[in-house]
C-alpha cells in the first residue's frame, strides 16, 4: 500500500526549543537526526504489517529541508523544498494524491493559542492567531487531515507532545493511533522519552494504524462542502495584503477566507494568501 507521511518537527522526540528548529540553531543538527529517526520508526512499524508498502514523506517544517535523505528508510521518497506556493501549494501535504490509502502525521504540534502548548502555533506563528475550517478553530492536524481527506485518505497515526492528543481527538475522526513523544510542561519544556523508547512506540503505533486501516476502522476527515478556510492574522496589515490573492475575501479587519468546492482548493488558496501577507519573503520561504 501507499502511505503518505507529513512530518513536522516540534513534536519530534526530544525537541522542545526554537534553537532546535531552525538551521541557525546550535542544536538543530541533532534535532533533524531525531526527526528523521522518528519518521523511520513509523515506516519500520508499518512495514511489519504491510511489507510491500511505499511511502512519500513531506518535510513539513520551517525551511522544509530538515529530514536527512541519506538516513531515510529506502522504502520512502522525500518531498524536499520550501513551501513557496509556486513549489508546494499543499504546504505540509505536498506530494499527497489519490494514489495513497493512508496518512501518518509525525512530529506534529498543538494549535496557536493552546494554553501552555509546546511550541504551539498554526502554520506561521509570527502571523496567525487562528485558522478556522467552517467556523471551527483548527490546528495543523485537522487542517492537513482535511486536505488528505479530499482523496478519502484517513489519518492513521498522529505523534507529538502530550497536549496534541486531545486536540487531534476533537478535530479528526476517531480510530487513529495517538503516539505521545513527550509530556509538555510549557512552551519550551517537556518531560522527554529517549529515542529508544519513542521509536518502539512509533513503530508499534504505525503497525496498529495499518491494521486498523485494513480492518476498515479509519475514516477520512471530510469537512462539509463547500468549505471555508479562514485565517485570522495578528495584524490587520497582513489581512490587507492577503486579500490581494485571487479567490480570497475579507471577513473582518484581521481575517480573510477562502471558500471552495473542495478542501484542497480552499487550503491552497489560504496558504497562498498567508505567504502573500508576509511583509517580505521570510527565510523559510526562500
Ligand atoms: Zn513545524
Amino acid at each position: 500500500m501507499r502511505i503518505f507521511i507529513s512530518a513536522d518537527m516540534e513534536g519530534v522526540t526530544g525537541v522542545v526549543h526554537r534553537d532546535q528548529l531552525m538551521p541557525e540553531g546550535k542544536t538543530y543538527e541533532r534535532a533533524r537526526k531525531m526527526m528523521t529517526a522518528d519518521v523511520n520508526a513509523a515506516i519500520t512499524g508499518a512495514l511489519r504489517v504491510a511489507p510491500d508498502s511505499e511511502f512519500v514523506v513531506c518535510d513539513g517544517h520551517g525551511v522544509m529541508r530538515n529530514l536527512i535523505l541519506e538516513e531515510l528508510h529506502e522504502a520512502a521518497q522525500l518531498v524536499i523544498g520550501p513551501a513557496h506556493p509556486s513549489n508546494k501549494p499543499l504546504c505540509q501535504s505536498q506530494g499527497c494524491d489519490e494514489t495513497f490509502e493512508l496518512a501518518f502525521f509525525t512530529g506534529y504540534h498543538s494549535r496557536a493559542g493552546t494554553p501552555n502548548g509546546l511550541l504551539s502555533h498554526t502554520w506561521v506563528g509570527s502571523a496567525i492567531t487562528n485558522i478556522r475550517i467552517n467556523g471551527e478553530i483548527v490546528g495543523e492536524t485537522a487542517l492537513n487531515a482535511a486536505v488528505v481527506g479530499h482523496w478519502d485518505i484517513p489519518v492513521g497515526l498522529v505523534s507529538g507532545a502530550s497536549e496534541l492528543g486531545p486536540e487531534a481527538e476533537a478535530g479528526i475522526p476517531a480510530g487513529f493511533v495517538w503516539v505521545p513523544t513527550k509530556t509538555t510542561y510549557g512552551f519550551t519544556a517537556a518531560l522527554c522519552m529517549p529515542p529508544a523508547k519513542t521509536h518502539k512506540l512509533l513503530a508499534e503505533g504505525a503497525a496498529e494504524a495499518v491494521k486498523r486501516y485494513k480492518e476498515g476502522k479509519l475514516k477520512p476527515h471530510k469537512p462539509k462542502l463547500p468549505v471555508t478556510i479562514s485565517v485570522e492574522f495578528h495584524r490587520r496589515e497582513m489581512a490587507a495584503k492577503a486579500i490581494e490573492t485571487p479567490g480570497i475575501e475579507r471577513v473582518d479587519e484581521r481575517t480573510i477566507a477562502a471558500t471552495a468546492d473542495n478542501t484542497v482548493d480552499a487550503a491552497t488558496r489560504a496558504w497562498k494568501a498567508v505567504c502573500r501577507a508576509q511583509d517580505e519573503e521570510p527565510a523559510w520561504l526562500k
